[in-house]
């Protein structure tokens, strides 16, 4: 240990001339760790990490995206979601409620950052971001009198194609803060459904309609749901999601995701 500590410090007097450091900074801005890991200065300096949005390399205290990226990322405000929430659920009466960290934007930083979430295996990215959303939640409502977080289904044929649930890694983070039962196995999705980016709001719901199935009501009577989604854009996904566990007896349902698009 001595051996690598020495190495790292010559390395760091090499980089930035100012020593060994022990660091305890806070920063205000990013994703960034409060403790900066000296190991992290020492591997990046071999294997460095890159932010998703800008492809430039992350420094040692940033973690996933750089913070000037993340800077550039428009937060949802309270009337956007309040907007939002009135656009795509109130009429239903199926989601009470609505959270979103990000607006959503066409070829910008947050669209760059998800499509690496969803597709790169930058899964990590989104518990990043879940810690952020459930940092939001805790703020935004002040009775958090949820019972359950279930992250939204993927099919299982979309999920072996991908490796993984992203919904699943957002919902992970927003519980390291909440602190409920994280339930993935109660909801499936029973249908395969292609791309939904380019159709219209009757055609989601059309295609959407059927398209999950709870398989284990006892877990889901009576408790109130944070249903959590990546992006929630007509909302038609969600509001089918909760509907099949309204149906089956759940109690209130809430919604959340790291981005609201139009
Ligand atoms: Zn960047």
């Amino acid at each position: 240990m001595g051996d690598l500590r020495f190495i790292i410090q010559n390395k760091q007097n090499s980089l930035t001339g100012k020593g060994f450091r022990f660091i305890n900074t806070v920063i205000s801005a990013g994703i960034i760790k409060n403790k900066i890991n000296i190991l992290t200065e020492f591997f990046d300096l071999f294997l460095p990490r890159i932010c998703p949005a800008c492809k430039n390399k992350l420094e040692s205290k940033e973690e996933y995206i750089c913070s000037t990226c993340l800077n550039k990322i428009l937060p949802a405000d309270n009337t956007r979601i309040k907007f939002e929430f009135q656009k795509k659920f109130n009429s239903k009466g199926i989601i009470s409620g609505l959270t979103s960290l990000y607006v959503f934007e066409k070829d910008k930083e947050l669209q760059r950052i998800i499509h690496s979430m969803k597709y790169e295996n930058n899964f990590m990215i989104g518990e990043a971001l879940g810690i952020l959303l459930g940092d939001k939640l805790i703020k935004d409502i002040h009775e958090l009198n949820f019972d359950l977080i279930i992250p939204v289904p993927l099919h299982r044929l979309k999920k072996s194609e991908r490796g993984y649930n992203q919904s699943y890694y957002i919902s992970k983070g927003v519980n390291r803060k909440l602190k409920l039962e994280l339930d993935k196995r109660s909801v499936r999705r029973i249908k395969y459904t292609y791309t939904q980016t380019s159709m219209k709001i009757q055609k989601r719901e059309k295609n959407i309609s059927g398209a999950f199935k709870v398989v284990n009501a006892e877990n889901i009577a009576g408790k109130n749901i944070l249903l959590i989604d990546d992006v929630i854009t007509t909302g038609a996904t969600v509001s089918e999601c909760g509907r099949e566990l309204r149906d089956i007896g759940a109690g209130k349902i809430y919604a959340a995701s790291l981005a609201i698009a139009d």
